[in-house]
């Protein structure tokens, strides 16, 4: 008994070990990979983030001119991000919410090609 008195007296009188989450949500550390958002204004379509991707979690529909993106599949390893050369994917250090079903994100890009001079 005696030995566990200084532990049974720091848990009576000290503060909760745990958070009241998702009441109470921790700050996220600086540069976590959270997830990614993408910029449809930016966007022109190239592909190549969908040929990197490890996960294959982007798919490119040209004749929809479409971009799917499966966010249950993305590992958030940056490399989209990082290759995208108009800098229209993001990566946001709030950690995505659970999901109950599959989320699938479709973007219709509006980004220009610049024309060649
Ligand atoms: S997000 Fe970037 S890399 Fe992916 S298709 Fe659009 S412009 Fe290309
Ligand atoms: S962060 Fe990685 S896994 Fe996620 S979409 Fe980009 S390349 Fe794919």
């Amino acid at each position: 008994m005696p030995k566990m008195l200084p532990t049974i007296v720091r848990n009576l009188f000290g503060g909760p070990a745990t958070r009241l989450y998702p009441v109470e949500v921790r700050k996220p550390f600086e540069r976590t990979r959270g997830h990614i958002v993408f910029d449809d204004e930016k966007c022109t379509l190239c592909g190549g983030c969908a040929r990197r991707c490890p996960a294959a979690a982007i798919e490119i529909d040209k004749e929809k001119k479409e971009l799917i993106f499966y966010p249950g599949r993305c590992i958030i390893c940056e490399v989209c991000a990082e290759n995208c050369p108009r800098g229209a994917i993001t990566v946001k250090e709030e950690w995505r919410k659970p999901f109950y079903e599959v989320p699938v994100e479709v973007h219709h890009p509006k980004g220009k090609k610049e024309k060649a001079s």
